[in-house]
């Protein structure tokens, strides 16, 4: 039988004449300003708020955030939504929709930084209101001036609630003061859930989780007037305002990504109002 050579992998044909640019005409780029007054449900369409809600989740929650007189500028290209701009009382924070072949979308800030994830979700539960700030407050029960050390969520009973961050589960109890209460360690932190009303499937002592797994649902049960999410953040005995924790960005574009990406921003931050603050 002939030996027959095996055939060569096919070499990659270099191209050798240079690619003239295509000059695709930018696309058409639109703005639309909405001032924050009141609530975020009623200053924003619903469109825009949730893809506010989702563009800025690795970062921080928008509800504590984009308060009342903060501007939220959206901008569609080709008249799809693709980027926010957003003047709160303290500062301006951007989002830029990218999407790649597949179809996957991912929000990134102007420094070309995941902002729609991090290594902690800014909140545990989707598009709810916080009724309770951290810090010192008047208890409701006890009318005692105390510190509380996490913050409320207002939410029908039955809201799933979210890790916020890869972990375990490092308790998992029922008692008169907390009601059904979880608290997830993640490499250094710990995220506390309180007053839920069921645990989520799979949820034991020592299980692990997954970012964005449902670890629970909302309740009322313990002492607490109404059902909400308690929610705290710590680090060993420090506890942590959750909505000031520090954003750890997971992704961060390549520069092959950048140089189509920068020259994008910066079309549109020039087409950003300029910040204006009462
Ligand atoms: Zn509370």
């Amino acid at each position: 039988m002939l030996d027959l050579p095996k055939q060569a992998p096919a070499a990659a044909v270099a191209v050798l004449v240079p690619e003239v640019p295509k000059l695709a005409p930018p696309p058409k780029l639109n703005v639309r300003s909405y001032p924050v007054r009141d609530t975020l449900q009623r200053s924003l369409p619903m469109p825009i708020l949730e893809a506010l809600d989702r563009a800025l989740l690795g970062r921080l929650d928008v509800y504590a955030h984009v308060v009342d007189s903060s501007v939220v500028h959206a901008f569609a290209e080709d008249d799809r939504l693709s980027a926010l701009v957003i003047d709160t009382p303290r500062t301006r924070l951007t989002a830029f929709l990218l999407s790649d072949a597949k179809g996957q979308t991912r929000w990134f800030d102007a420094d070309g930084k995941r902002a729609d994830t991090g290594a902690f979700l800014g909140r545990p539960l989707e598009l709810s209101r916080i009724t309770s700030p951290y810090g010192t407050r008047l208890h409701p029960i006890t009318g005692d001036v105390r510190s509380h050390r996490g913050v409320d969520y207002g939410a029908a009973t039955g809201t799933p609630i979210y890790a916020v961050a890869d972990g375990t589960v490092a308790t998992k109890a029922t008692d008169a003061a907390s009601g059904n209460y979880l608290k997830l360690g993640h490499a250094g932190r710990q995220s506390l859930y309180l007053h839920l009303d069921a645990f989520g499937p799979g949820i034991e002592q020592n299980a692990a989780v997954k970012q964005g797994q449902v670890i629970g649902f909302v309740g009322t049960t313990g002492m607490s007037t109404g059902p909400h999410l308690h929610f705290e953040m710590r680090m060993g005995p420090v506890s942590l305002d959750p909505l000031q924790t520090l954003p750890v960005p997971l992704e961060v574009l390549t520069s092959a990504e950048r140089s189509v990406f920068l020259p994008r921003v910066q079309r549109i931050m020039q087409a950003a109002p300029p910040i204006s603050r009462p």
